[in-house]
């Protein structure tokens, strides 16, 4: 594998990770606002993160390229309100989503088949990170301003697999 896809797929590990970690914060911070299926849908979005990270770590160690872990920052101290902190995620996938598609293009740019191959599951997978914080984040727009619209979605979250 080319030294500049090898670092860049390490970049993304590290962006993984850090994906992980700010949605284990969020976690915290829902759960601390007495708000649990929120709490439990980003603690399932943070282990899926982690299962990302995971992915590209293997396709490195399988194709016998260098993996380079990197210190995670750490995350945001304040998430203001329940509606805002959800913001985040939406904000958050979409630069994820970006840097997967410069990747791709990178990759079929210097030839690496097997690379873009393994990228295409995370364009797809994007498309589904995006979808499912959209949903979320225009339920908060139309009830996330009342109590009782918050606590019916956090029902909702509440059931995520
Ligand atoms: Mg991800």
């Amino acid at each position: 594998m080319n030294s500049t896809t090898n670092q860049a797929l390490n970049q993304q590990i590290h962006m993984e990770l850090e994906s992980s970690y700010l949605y284990l914060a969020l976690s915290a911070y829902y759960d601390s606002k007495d708000l649990p299926g929120f709490a439990h849908w980003m603690r399932e979005q943070s282990r899926e993160e982690y299962g990302h990270a995971m992915r590209i770590f293997d396709f490195l160690l399988t194709r016998g390229a260098e993996v380079t872990l990197d210190a995670l920052g750490k995350p945001a101290p304040e998430f203001g309100c329940p509606t805002k902190a959800f913001d985040q995620v939406l904000e958050h996938e979409r630069s994820v989503t970006q840097a997967i598609h410069r990747l791709y293009e990178a990759a079929v740019a210097e030839g690496d088949h097997a690379t873009s191959v393994e990228l295409q599951w995370f364009i797809q997978e994007q498309v589904e990170e995006e979808k499912s914080a959209e949903d979320v984040a225009a339920q908060l727009r139309l009830g996330g301003s009342e109590p009782l619209g918050l606590l019916i979605i956090d029902r909702q979250l509440a059931e995520r697999e």
